[in-house]
């Protein structure tokens, strides 16, 4: 039950760096930080945002990966179509999707976001926001880290 998480992004930018062109560049404060979670809901959560991240910008996305206190830490920034301050109150609830007429093209059910949202919560954790309009969004996720005892 003890996942590596900075192990867990590396598999899911591999897989994505091998089917397309899209860049990705990953900082990372450690090699190891392992929390306590389910290694499959984990990789579920983190895959949500960085196909998000993938399907809602074009430039290179940016992940962060570092602890903060008790918590290990993942922002993906897209630079990116952004996301208004009355939306970011809305993307994490269920089948909520911002301009579902614009979207059309990219798919979706709008469950992605509640899905990940819970996965986070189920782990003692936290999903958030911080975007702007035709910027670009930052998603980020805190899970307590694993503490052996
Ligand atoms: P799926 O369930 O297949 O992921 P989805 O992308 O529509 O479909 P969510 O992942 O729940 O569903 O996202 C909800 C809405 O939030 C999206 O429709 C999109 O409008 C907005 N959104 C999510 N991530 C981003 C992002 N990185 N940049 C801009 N908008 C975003």
């Amino acid at each position: 039950l003890s996942v590596n998480i900075v192990n867990v992004m590396d598999d899911i930018i591999n897989v994505i760096d091998s089917i397309t062109e899209r860049e990705i560049s990953i900082e990372k404060s450690n090699d190891f930080i392992l929390v306590k979670a389910d290694q499959d809901q984990l990789k579920q959560l983190l895959y949500i945002l960085m196909d998000n991240a993938l399907k809602y910008s074009e430039k290179t996305i940016h992940v962060r990966i570092f602890k903060k206190a008790t918590q290990a830490v993942v922002e993906v920034q897209d630079y990116g179509k952004g996301i208004s301050q009355r939306d970011q109150e809305r993307i994490f609830d269920r089948f909520y999707r911002v301009d579902k007429a614009r979207n059309r093209d990219t798919g979706g059910t709008g469950l992605g976001l509640s899905i990940a949202k819970s996965i986070a919560e189920a782990h003692d954790g936290k999903l958030s926001v911080k975007s702007e309009l035709n910027k670009g969004s930052t998603f980020i996720v805190s899970i307590p880290v694993l503490i052996e005892d």
